[in-house]
């Protein structure tokens, strides 16, 4: 062979496997990878002018895919979808009483990869990423990367489980759980499958609101495979963010024996007001999702310009509870440093005052 057919033939098998690994993998990790991570470009998609100012951070940076954007409203700077996801500049200012680990995660954390706070509850965090950068996320700040599980961890966590039968219920968490591959994701679920007195296998995600493609068929087949109870809790804010492709998703997770519940947080801007938490309520129980959680913004460094007092989430605490069907009301819990629950939120502290 002449030198250049030897290099002609290493361009084409390189060329062939990046075909390959392209045109083989599956649609969501196209997706994965097209997610926007520039702030001129996002505008641009959402036909706003860019401000001659903004904030685009390299640590946490702007991180959301297509099909979340398609969601937000065009020409406003105020949708609440982008909120979310939107770099603000407030961002890097301190402010007292906002710190890098709010909830004290770095105490519990017996093995790497494992998070054990609450007596019958195991949390892992599975992998640091996700599809979408939340700016009010509490784990913002987490060393995922001294975190996270490889081979002899994965042992080792699955035998803390297991030598703790006070456990029965495993959480699988992150960064997003549902951001790894089926092969990867599988394994997990195998793993935890084997343990006897685990009964449930619970599973964090906004992967279905941001990026519906990832609940694929094989992830469908391996939900559905699995003998333990399998919950999802998804993190929806507004009622925005769930559309038909949604819908028809948590349709086919129910459809394989998933039980949807949500978990949102109280974000200004977003949704402080008792209309949006309603129509948020309602459409979720139009698809099929129970409302869990309605959680007390976490002081995470960055995140301040979402807090509201709490004297305000009361207030509107109680108008929804008096406009919604019970079961519409999602629990107002607070995370606490060192407390071995989510903690109630005492909502008797503030009278209704209308
Ligand atoms: C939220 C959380 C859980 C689950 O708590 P539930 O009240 O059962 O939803 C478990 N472990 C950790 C570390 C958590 O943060
Ligand atoms: S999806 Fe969850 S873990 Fe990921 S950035 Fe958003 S809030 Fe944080």
């Amino acid at each position: 062979m002449t030198h250049l057919t030897v290099y002609y033939n290493q361009y084409y098998q390189t060329l062939s496997k990046m075909t390959d690994i392209f045109f083989n993998s599956p649609n969501w990790q196209k997706e994965l990878a097209s997610a926007v991570g520039d702030v001129a470009t996002l505008y641009e998609l959402l036909d706003l002018p860019l401000p001659s100012q903004y904030h685009a951070p390299k640590k946490f940076p702007l991180r959301v895919p297509h099909a979340f954007i398609a969601k937000m409203k065009k020409g406003d700077p105020n949708d609440p979808l982008l909120l979310q996801v939107l770099p603000d500049i407030a961002e890097t200012l301190p402010v007292a009483g906002y710190t890098t680990d709010p909830l004290d995660e770095n105490n519990h954390n017996p093995i790497k990869g494992l998070i054990h706070k609450y007596q019958s509850r195991a949390l892992i965090t599975v992998t640091g990423a996700c599809a979408v950068h939340c700016r009010y996320c509490f784990r913002q700040h987490f060393d995922y990367g001294a975190n996270l599980p490889n081979g002899e961890d994965v042992r080792q966590i699955c035998d803390y489980i297991s030598n703790d039968k006070n456990i029965n219920e495993v959480l699988l968490s992150g960064g997003d759980p549902l951001n790894i591959n089926n092969r990867r994701f599988n394994e997990w679920i195998l793993s935890l499958s084997n343990i006897h007195h685990i009964k449930t296998i619970r599973i964090h995600t906004r992967m279905p609101a941001i990026l519906p493609s990832r609940i694929d068929d094989e992830l469908l087949a391996i939900l559905a495979d699995c003998p333990k109870n399998i919950v999802m809790v998804l993190h929806i804010n507004h009622a925005n963010e769930i559309d038909d492709v949604l819908a028809k998703k948590c349709q086919q997770l129910k459809n394989s024996g998933v039980v949807l519940l949500n978990q949102s947080v109280l974000l200004k801007g977003v949704n402080d007001d008792v209309e949006t938490l309603c129509q948020l309520s309602h459409r979720l129980f139009d698809i099929g999702v129970i409302p869990y959680y309605l959680h007390i913004l976490d002081k995470v460094a960055g995140s301040a310009h979402f807090d509201l007092p709490i004297e305000r989430a009361i207030e509107i605490y109680w108008q929804l509870l008096e406009k919604l069907s019970g079961y519409l009301v999602p629990k107002l819990v607070q995370e606490i440093a060192g407390e071995p629950y989510k903690v109630p939120i005492d909502v008797y502290q503030f009278q209704r005052c209308t």
